[in-house]
């Protein structure tokens, strides 16, 4: 797969005084991808964006956009469309010539043009709604108008920027289902925005983790979640289990046990804090398993996320939590058997927050003897 656009050492402050916005940001997208610019408010995303599409000027580094140096290129040279979260749709044309204005603008003749939106107009479901005037719409009408004005543009990448976070959850959804199909139907190569890391995993082949300007991470979603490059990734990402210990010849030796990594980590000896995510240790009855793959565990709480319930348990004095289906009823106090699959194990650098309720103190904590 080729690299549609490079962004390559991108810096970018606001201030002299100020920490930079933008702090050497380096990203490949391949083409027909989507990747998702995830972090928090104020992180920088925004930003970025803006910057490959010629709106911020960045302080250094440089956006290639197909081999080409975008440094001297104009916003609207540049061969990209943008989608912010409100839909800016002109207020004195009907839906088809919003939808056929950068056509009409390049010249292509009235007809030919609304036809070709008329075609964008039916990708987004509206078909038929050409002739009504924009105000008539609701405003998932008017994002769907706005992304099909996007597209007949034909841009080399389509920058959204947090398009949905002005929708309700149910048509939110119904968006990440229209974008999967455009993906399929035009193979778009897209820069999304969002705050929202279900959004990001929902829509996205793969995720930039963006924090306080630096990206954290960008790889593939599934291995964002279960192999996180540090704490800070594992955390923003949503992970909560942090198991501090040390590594030696594959092992990861803590309060929690012995438990054996996965080949691929390549961890070196030394500390290194096993991550696990909630949604890969499951929890079975309190029978003793014979191959001894499990860990003894006591429920301290159970809270109920919707479909799924949260089980935080104490085990060997290191609190774990565990998102689990319904089934046989849990209560507090109950003994349980935990199984972390050896793939759902990761290990990252550093210390854990010592003030986060999640952490043990393993130095404290008694070693268990057999490995796991
Ligand atoms: P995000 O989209 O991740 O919420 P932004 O890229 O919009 O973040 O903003 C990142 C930081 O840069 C914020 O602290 C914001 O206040 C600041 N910022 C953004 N645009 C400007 C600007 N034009 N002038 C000064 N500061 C700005
Ligand atoms: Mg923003």
């Amino acid at each position: 797969m080729s690299n549609d656009l490079v962004i390559d050492g991108l810096s970018k402050s606001f201030s002299s005084s100020s920490a930079p916005v933008l702090n050497n940001v380096n990203l490949a997208l391949e083409s027909g991808s989507c990747t998702a610019v995830l972090g928090p408010s104020g992180s920088g995303k925004s930003t970025l964006l803006r910057a490959v599409a010629g709106l911020e000027a960045p302080d250094a580094g440089r956006i290639v956009l197909h081999g080409t140096d975008l440094a001297r290129v104009s916003p609207e040279h540049r061969g990209m469309a943008m989608v912010s979260q409100r839909p800016l749709l002109f207020p004195h044309l009907n839906v088809l010539d919003n939808v056929a204005f950068a056509a009409t603008v390049r010249g292509v003749r009235r007809r030919a043009a609304r036809t070709d939106a008329a075609h964008f107009l039916d990708l987004v479901q509206l078909e038929g709604y050409g002739r009504r005037p924009v105000t008539a719409l609701s405003g998932g009408q008017a994002q769907r108008v706005a992304i099909a004005r996007a597209l007949a543009a034909r841009p080399a990448i389509l920058l959204l920027d947090e398009p949905f976070s002005a929708l309700d959850a149910e048509l939110r959804s119904a968006m990440h289902e229209l974008l999967a199909q455009l993906r399929e139907r035009l193979a778009p190569t897209i820069l999304m925005v969002t705050h929202d890391r279900d959004e990001a995993a929902a829509v996205a082949d793969r995720i930039a983790l963006l924090s306080h300007g630096r990206l954290l991470q960008h790889d593939r979603v599934d291995l964002m979640y279960s192999r996180p490059v540090s704490l800070e990734v594992h955390r923003l990402m949503g992970g909560t289990n942090e198991i501090t210990g040390t590594v030696r010849d594959g092992v990861h030796y803590s309060a929690l046990g012995d438990l054996d990594l996965p080949a691929d980590t390549g961890w070196p000896d030394g500390p290194g804090v096993l991550v696990i995510r909630q949604e890969s240790i499951s929890i079975q009855d309190n029978t003793r398993n014979p191959a001894g793959l499990d860990l003894p565990a006591i429920v301290t709480d159970i809270r109920v996320l919707g479909p799924r319930r949260l089980v935080t348990v104490d085990a060997s004095g290191i609190t774990l939590h565990a998102e689990a289906p319904w089934g046989r009823p849990l209560r507090a106090g109950d003994a349980v058997r935990l199984t972390i699959p050896v793939s759902a194990r990761a290990l990252v650098p550093g210390q854990p927050d010592p003030g986060r309720p999640t952490t043990a103190d393993t130095a404290t904590a008694v070693m268990t003897t057999g490995r796991t």
